[in-house]
């Protein structure tokens, strides 16, 4: 096994007056890895900082040659995911935190994304990777076939992500990104009867949180094959989403003031595209209100 060897920060930094780096040593089975934390009053970076976190880039680009020689078999042939992981990460750390150190020290102190982003677990849609967020730019929750489940049921990580992000973080923009092929919607759809469907199973009774996108798909689509029924929920449960999120009080509110927009995303992963577009939110005294579809695009 590999005995990463600890990088000792605070021994070759000149740090700012109230600036301090706390170091603690985890150790996982053979491997010792050393959790650097930085605390710092100052917003502003000492000049020394960055000269220095170019020397430490070198160390990591060294560290990266050293884990190679130390690479097991299984390493080697590929086998260990770990591996990939941790020379990704150093890359990371090497290209993007220390060559945007003064970002990401402000990144520690607070974060202030634009974005609510709402997206299916799949490990295929991810959107970081296919919209390029970057971090402390979308308050991120990932759930099985990205539903948002009306305000009047329990309470769930979704409503806990997005009662942080709106209230807290007061963030301008919820996107709920569905997309092609989604197992979430293909359970749902494939159920016999929502109504009594077995609650022993998690998947399913997650997933029934979406009925209302297959009361109106089958009533359009019944006629066809489940694949195409499936294709026509994945963009109706964007929108039944879209919907429930309108049922949140304190998103009404901060739709209805225009404080806060809402916005659909659907990534089709077979042919490569990404169709957007937004709520248009109509606010009517004596009508309550009205939805329609705004600015949509396709990306191609
Ligand atoms: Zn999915």
């Amino acid at each position: 096994m590999t005995s990463l060897r600890s990088l000792s920060l605070s021994s070759s930094l000149d740090f700012p007056n109230n600036s301090a780096i706390f170091g603690s040593t985890l150790k996982l089975g053979e491997n010792e890895l050393t959790i650097l934390r930085l605390s710092t009053n100052s917003s502003k970076i000492n000049p020394v900082l960055r000269l220095k976190a170019s020397r430490i880039s070198l160390e990591l680009t060294k560290e990266a040659g050293n884990i190679k020689e130390n690479m097991s078999e299984d390493t080697l042939n590929g086998r260990d995911p770990f591996c990939t992981m941790k020379q990704r990460f150093l890359t990371f750390k090497k290209e993007k935190y220390l060559g945007n150190i003064e970002h990401y020290q402000n990144l520690a102190e607070t974060q202030s994304p634009k974005f609510t982003v709402i997206a299916c677990a799949d490990s295929r849609v991810c959107p970081s990777n296919i919209l390029g967020f970057q971090p402390g730019e979308a308050f991120t929750v990932r759930n099985v076939a990205n539903l948002v489940p009306p305000f009047e049921t329990g309470p769930s990580e979704t409503k806990a992500a997005l009662e942080f992000s709106v209230n807290a973080l007061e963030v301008e923009n919820i996107l709920v990104v569905g997309h092609s092929r989604c197992g979430g919607i293909r359970a749902l759809m494939s159920m016999e009867d929502v109504e009594e469907e077995d609650s022993r199973s998690f998947i399913k009774s997650w997933v029934i949180f979406g009925k209302n996108a297959r009361v109106s798909t089958k009533s359009v689509a019944s006629n066809l094959h489940l694949d195409q029924q499936c294709r026509h929920c994945e963009k109706e449960s964007i929108n039944h989403s879209l919907m429930n999120l309108l049922t949140y009080p304190w998103i009404k509110e901060r739709v209805a003031k225009g404080t806060l927009s809402l916005h659909g995303g659907y990534y089709n992963f077979v042919d490569g595209t990404f169709e957007k577009w937004t709520l248009d939110y109509n606010h009517n005294v004596e009508d309550g209100h009205t939805c329609s579809v705004k600015s949509r695009e396709f990306w191609s």
